[in-house]
């Protein structure tokens, strides 16, 4: 029995931020993100980027370093209100914009205000969009989902406390849900005494070795090649076809990695 149940060195758990519409507070919170070894992604509006000089827009570059730079359209409508061809503008822009600010492709993204539809996942295929994040938040963790264009967070960072706390005591445990993923906007970060709520949470989830720490797409990523791992019928080859080495788990007994390119024989 081979069980894809590892993340990067081994580890059983996951942790991941998301922030959206890019605003200054941003600059803050990665600060704090930093000292805590910690990593985010951040979905930016494109509409912000336009008419911006090479070194603006380099200086936005190296504001969000470290971190994933994600798409959030280009203007933050409601795409359940828009057409197909104004969803299309509204993706494509902001990836062009973003694009050209990081200097990698854009694939990453949340819904502004968290409006979506099957037919609104349907047109991000078209747009090259691998995840995006919704609001709906599921609580205790989360699972890996079957449909990244419908990737549900854990919690708000506002009510994140007691679930992070009760994440945090479970990350040896193989039963609870493997990914610990907070969402918020940094402008909701207003007092001191907010702050230093943020400063605490993040305190609390920091500095652990069992966590995988992993910006959104980096999560995506690693999914992506565990799932395109293939497995002998006698689990005796496991070949890894990706770029990216990979974890898993045998007979609940040991922890096997795959390199990159790899056929593992066990036998
Ligand atoms: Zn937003």
């Amino acid at each position: 029995m081979i069980q894809l149940n590892m993340f990067p060195g081994g580890k059983r758990k996951a942790i991941t931020f998301s922030y959206d519409d890019g605003p200054l507070q941003d600059i803050r919170l990665m600060q704090m993100f930093d000292k805590y070894g910690l990593k985010g992604t951040f979905h930016l509006n494109g509409a912000n980027y336009i008419n911006k000089s090479e070194a603006e827009l380099e200086e936005i570059r190296k504001r969000y370093e470290g971190h994933e730079i994600a798409a959030h359209t280009m203007r933050h409508g409601d795409l359940n209100r828009m057409t197909a061809v104004s969803i299309v503008r509204e993706v494509l822009d902001d990836r062009m914009i973003l694009e050209k600010i990081t200097g990698y492709p854009v694939v990453g993204m949340s819904y502004p205000s968290g409006r979506f539809s099957d037919h609104v996942i349907e047109i991000l295929k078209s747009c090259g969009i691998a995840y995006c994040r919704t609001t709906m938040n599921v609580g205790d963790g989360v699972e890996m989902p079957e449909e990244f264009l419908a990737w549900h967070p854990s919690c708000h960072h506002k009510k994140a406390m007691p679930i992070a706390e009760d994440f945090v005591e479970k990350l040896d445990s193989e039963w609870n849900r493997p990914v610990l993923y907070i969402w918020g906007h940094a402008h909701e970060i207003r007092t001191e005494e907010d702050w230093e709520y943020m400063d605490k949470l993040l305190k609390l989830v920091s500095g652990h070795e069992q966590a995988w720490y992993a910006t959104n797409i980096e999560l995506y990523d690693y999914v992506m090649a565990q799932r395109a791992l293939r497995i002998s019928a006698d689990d005796s080859m496991i070949y890894n076809p990706s770029a990216i080495p990979v974890w898993v788990e045998l007979n609940k007994k040991q922890i096997l990695k795959i390199e990159a390119g790899q056929t593992l024989k066990l036998k």
